[in-house]
């Protein structure tokens, strides 16, 4: 696979994709994305600066806008914190969804049932594991392990595996720094934006939006890995090499609020 290009090398190129539609889906996550992670993951606040761009972008008619997080959709509309219409949230990776006062939320009792007590069992059984949080959103659960040690790392995911046989249709996925588990659904980042973009469009969603998509995460890469041609989709890694579905790359936080303020512009 050719290496990522840089996106603010590129803003030409990225600029006739942006007029070769309607209007922009311009789909973020947060954590690592729009807000550095410094200590842990639950800290990860963006700046004022980055939020004041965002809230400018979400009064701009002919872009639509809306962030997708492992958060629960509470703590992530807790952490975006802007006031406007113009934005649709995903939460939970997608379980939850909501804006334009529409909700397309999960809603299987029984895979939600078996979620909450397997995270009553495994919570109790960690709970022992200092840096180790338990994370519950309902919908899934995270065990979240930014601080303790690698050895411990391997026997949560060994315990957390073996205690899932029990339980049909609940699957384990990694993501940076965290196991979470989840109903085995079909329901991700991308299938989050799909929701989104269909929302505007019904099906002819593709011909009318150039979709935008900013991640840093493995969990992203199923909404890189929606993405078209004409579509723009950017991870944020010091490494053009790492591999991945974007084509374009950022090295950091501050360079995505750099394209965002270019965007703005537009
Ligand atoms: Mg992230």
């Amino acid at each position: 696979m050719a290496d990522c290009l840089h996106i603010l090398n590129n803003l030409s190129e990225i600029s006739e994709k942006l007029n070769s539609r309607e209007k922009i889906l311009l789909g973020m996550d947060h954590d690592g994305t729009l807000a550095e992670i410094i200590t842990t993951l639950v800290a990860a606040r963006m700046t004022e600066s980055m939020r004041n761009v965002l809230y400018s972008l979400s009064k701009n008619p002919r872009i639509h806008l809306v962030f997708i997080s492992g958060r629960t959709i509470e703590s992530l509309k807790e952490v975006v914190n802007i006031k406007s219409n113009n934005i649709f949230y995903a939460g939970n990776h997608g379980f939850e969804i909501d804006g334009d006062h529409t909700d397309y939320t999960f809603n299987d009792k029984d895979a939600l049932e078996k979620i909450r007590t397997i995270t009553e069992e495994m919570c109790e059984k960690f709970s022992g594991i200092e840096g180790l949080d338990c994370e519950k959103k309902i919908f899934t659960t995270s065990f979240i392990w930014s601080t303790i040690a690698p050895e411990k790392q391997e026997s949560v995911r060994s315990e957390l595996s073996e205690a899932l046989k029990k339980y049909r249709g609940i699957r384990i996925v990694e993501g940076k720094k965290l196991f979470n588990i989840r109903p085995d659904v079909n329901i991700n980042k991308g299938i989050a934006l799909g929701t989104v973009g269909r929302h505007f469009y019904k099906d002819e969603w593709r011909n009318y939006l150039t979709t935008i998509y900013l991640g840093d995460d493995n969990s992203d890469e199923d909404a890189l890995k929606t993405l078209q041609d004409n579509d723009i989709g950017v991870k944020i890694t010091e490494n053009p090499s790492e591999t991945t579905n974007a084509k374009y790359y950022a090295k950091n936080v501050n360079e995505i609020e750099e394209f965002l303020m270019w965007l703005n512009e537009l």
